[in-house]
């Protein structure tokens, strides 16, 4: 499942990876929940597994998705809040019932509802956000230097320098973008030496 989601490698933090569900946010932009399954999927590989997801539901996931990222890009550059986002960000919060457990090998779990209904599982990612965004965790909320992209992530380096989202989308496409261009100046001047 997680093959279907290549974007999702970073690192631990579930709000920043459900804001990138949605990719390239400033180029081409590439919706990768498009369907209440596809949202099913995603939260099943994220720890979250739901029975059932109506297109409503999925509605209420890109809200409150869009909100987040409109918050932590605010929080990341020392911006105000956004008053809606925060709002859509509690009521997500709010409105689900889950419950943090600890598994036999001591990692936390989250338990949802009986009935595992997406707005559960939303209330864990808007749950996750909160910290994030509140400064309770250790790491920084930073913007992907990547100018298609600009996705709000959060950097858990030492250093806390990182400047892309992520290694294997737009590190690597930065990392090959400036290998290209060397390519074409060394060309140019082999062409020059010929004649
Ligand atoms: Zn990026």
């Amino acid at each position: 499942m997680r093959a279907r989601f290549p974007d999702f490698r970073l690192g631990n933090v579930l709000a920043t990876s459900f804001t990138g569900t949605l990719t390239e946010r400033h180029g081409n932009a590439v919706e990768r929940i498009p369907t209440p399954q596809r949202l099913v999927d995603w939260l099943a590989a994220n720890g979250l597994a739901v029975d059932s997801c109506t297109t409503a539901q999925l509605e209420l996931a890109r809200q409150l998705r869009e909100s987040i990222h409109a918050a932590a890009t605010a929080a990341a550059i020392g911006a105000a809040l956004p008053a809606p986002a925060v709002h859509i960000i509690n009521e997500r919060s709010i409105q689900g019932r889950a419950a943090a457990v600890l598994t036999p090998d001591g990692n936390r779990r989250w338990r949802l509802g009986s009935d595992s209904c997406v707005e559960d599982a939303l209330s864990v990612i808007a749950a996750d956000a909160i910290s994030i965004i509140a400064g309770e965790r250790d790491g920084k909320l930073a913007l992907c230097a990547s100018p298609t992209c600009r996705a709000a992530f959060f950097d858990t380096s030492q250093s806390r320098t990182r400047r892309w989202c992520d290694m294997n989308t737009c590190g690597n496409r930065q990392k090959k973008a400036r290998f290209n261009a060397n390519q074409r100046r060394n060309g140019a001047a082999a062409r020059m030496d010929v004649s």
